[in-house]
């Protein structure tokens, strides 16, 4: 591709970030090294209670199915980089892409904490914003739900990526600094890729079993096809303390759902009936995120304004 440069280890092709604690906002290219951890690298096989049960093509098992015939393929030939190969789409503009981290590292990151992709776009730099939906502290990889726009210029960039590629990362940047138990409830509003900042928080709050924090997540999207991540939401959901409802501005009728959501969807906007059910149901007095794009947060916090919370109860990102 004119005009970038994604092979090698030099400056402007750093494979991942490395981070010092205590020194955010730096990255240091980062030299390869040949020790994988190939059972950390491994698809973990889905559960039944994973699968939506919506009837997906691919399912959930034939991703599981090609992740480790792939994982396979690519213990054989020591190659991680083989394992890049299938960018599991989300939906049809949206990926989940993966980057291997060099041995020994981890992104350090802390919930809600986002990254800057480095770009270079016909000669001239683009930085954008993305944020790891993995846990920070994982050694190995982190992940990104990356949406691909018509004319969006690191777009542009991301469609050019071939796996094995090394991209400039750096950060991290911002963040929400969630603590077990300091709220009895966050009410997390997100539409398109603002789930991002939303999954790891989720993720940190079910899987410490002394966290008794309650999860209310309200996710929009257009439809129920555009929606990110349902097999992990599906599973999150069983969780005691975590409540999900769909919010979907452009399905046409509950019925097109598969029935186990039909309950916890509304068709349309989020307006402020809705909103307000949602906070009277609320078990403990909620802290609110909301995430998405700068029209969506203001909405949302006109609203959360509207039905009495403050300020200090609201924290976009
Ligand atoms: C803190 C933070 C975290 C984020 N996390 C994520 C994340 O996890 N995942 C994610 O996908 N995004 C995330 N974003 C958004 C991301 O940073 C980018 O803004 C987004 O990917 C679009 O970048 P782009 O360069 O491809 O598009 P841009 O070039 O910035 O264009 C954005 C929009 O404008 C339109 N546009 C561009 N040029 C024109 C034109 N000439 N005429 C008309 N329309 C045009 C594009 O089609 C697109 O709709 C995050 C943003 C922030 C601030």
């Amino acid at each position: 591709m004119p005009g970038s440069d994604l092979s090698g280890s030099g400056e402007g092709a750093a494979s991942g970030v490395r981070k010092a604690r205590g020194s955010p906002d730096t990255t240091e290219p980062v030299v390869m090294s040949n020790n994988y951890d190939w059972l950390s690298l491994k698809p973990p096989e889905p559960t039944p209670a994973q699968c939506c049960g919506g009837g997906c093509s691919p399912c959930i098992y034939d991703q599981y199915r090609t992740q480790l015939d792939l994982w396979e393929k690519a213990k054989e030939r020591d190659d991680p980089n083989f394992l890049q190969k299938n960018k599991p789409q989300e939906t049809e503009d949206t990926g989940r892409y993966r980057f291997r981290l060099p041995s020994g590292t981890s992104l350090g990151l802390q919930l809600g904490q986002h990254l800057v992709l480095r770009g270079v776009i016909d000669g001239a730099e683009v930085q954008r914003a993305y944020t790891p939906i993995t846990p920070g502290g994982r050694k190995t990889h982190f992940e990104v739900l990356i949406k691909i726009y018509a004319q969006g210029l690191m777009s542009r960039f991301v469609r050019c990526w071939r796996p094995g590629d090394s991209v400039s990362w750096r950060g991290p940047f911002g963040g929400f600094l969630y603590k077990p138990n300091k709220f009895g409830e966050v009410l997390l509003l997100c539409s398109g890729t603002g789930m991002a900042p939303m999954l790891p928080i989720i993720s940190h709050v079910t899987d410490d079993e002394e966290d008794e924090t309650f999860v209310t997540l309200v996710v929009c999207a257009q439809d129920f096809r555009n929606v990110y991540m349902k097999n992990f939401l599906k599973e999150q959901g069983r969780f005691w303390n975590v409540r999900i409802f769909y919010v979907l501005s452009r399905e046409q009728s509950l019925d097109n759902l598969p029935s186990s959501y039909r309950e916890n969807s509304k068709l349309g906007r989020i307006d402020s009936i809705f909103l307000a059910k949602v906070l009277e149901t609320c078990r403990r007095k909620p802290y609110t995120l909301v995430c998405g794009s700068v029209s969506f947060t203001q909405d949302m916090t006109h609203l959360l304004k509207q039905l009495g919370q403050d300020d200090s109860s609201i924290f976009s990102f």
